[in-house]
């Protein structure tokens, strides 16, 4: 009969509804969950150099700062902690606002060869003062592609940053940029190094936020725990493929896809020379 269709229908879409509700229920949980854990990382974080600062400056309050010898070295480690608050606020930042999306990348046409040699030359110094050789193979002037200026700095400077970081005496880092064998509108740009590398079970790791193979090392360095996070996601955000491979002992290949501008025809700007 009619009626009995029309109980069915309604019995239907009430089963409908209230799978709607269960999926946005586990949904909204899967945020909560993530906010949760994400302040307790951060609490963590935050609490290693909060309680050395405050270990060195009452050791001076306690009478350290009467001795020359001993209250300079006292303060540059309090320097030094304080420091480490400002990379890992900064990269806070930046990670939460990729993560809610309030960071849109402004994709623009851009000359590669001028972002690779900008970044690289701004780490030179880094390089020199760990004795690592960084290099940049050879790119083709013109090579126009398309993402945003800043974020691309930024991955890069991330890699190099981490290819200086976690390399060996005498060893190098060399930059480049390759056809990419998937797809031929995409080049692959790749940061090499002869590092420490990373063990095949914690590759698919380094990507996680405050993840690092070797926390005492990391942090010695001054790092964050933050950077490959925040590359992943703005490759993501690009829609570009982001690879990692490694070997301990010998080194690491950290490559990212762009994707190339037809530029053959007349172009607004020039690259640089
Ligand atoms: P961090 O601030 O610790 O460098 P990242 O997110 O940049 O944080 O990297 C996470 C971890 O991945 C590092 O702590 C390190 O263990 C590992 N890692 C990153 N880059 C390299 C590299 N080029 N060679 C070896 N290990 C690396």
């Amino acid at each position: 009969t009619g009626g009995h269709d029309e109980l069915d229908y309604l019995i239907k879409q009430s089963i409908r509804a209230s799978k709607t509700v269960e999926r946005e229920i586990q949904r909204l949980n899967r945020i909560e969950n993530y906010r949760k854990e994400f302040i307790g990382d951060i609490s963590h974080e935050l609490k290693t150099p909060i309680f050395a600062i405050q270990g060195f400056i009452e050791t001076l309050l306690n009478g350290a700062i009467e001795d020359d010898n001993v209250n300079r070295k006292f303060l540059k480690k309090a320097m030094r902690n304080v420091n480490r608050l400002t990379f890992l606020t900064k990269d806070l930042m930046e990670i939460s606002k990729l993560e809610t999306g309030e960071l849109k990348s402004e994709i623009q046409d851009i000359y590669l060869r001028d972002v690779i040699l900008d970044v690289v030359e701004s780490l030179q110094y880094k390089a020199n003062k760990e004795e690592i050789k960084l290099q940049v193979e050879e790119i083709p002037k013109n090579l126009l592609v398309t993402a945003d200026h800043n974020q691309i700095k930024q991955v890069l400077i991330n890699l190099v940053e981490n290819a200086i970081k976690y390399n060996k005496p005498d060893g190098s880092v060399t930059v480049g940029v390759k056809p990419y064998s998937q797809d031929e509108s995409r080049v692959l740009v790749y940061v090499e190094d002869t590092g420490i590398g990373i063990n095949q079970q914690y590759i698919d790791r380094v990507t996680e936020r405050f993840f690092r193979v070797d926390k005492s090392r990391s942090r010695g360095k001054g790092g964050t725990g933050l950077g490959l996070a925040i590359v992943k996601h703005i490759m993501e955000a690009h829609d570009e493929e982001f690879f990692i491979e490694s070997t301990p002992n010998v080194g690491s290949t950290f490559s990212f896809t762009l994707t190339k501008v037809d530029n053959s025809g007349p172009a607004a700007t020039s690259p640089k020379e």
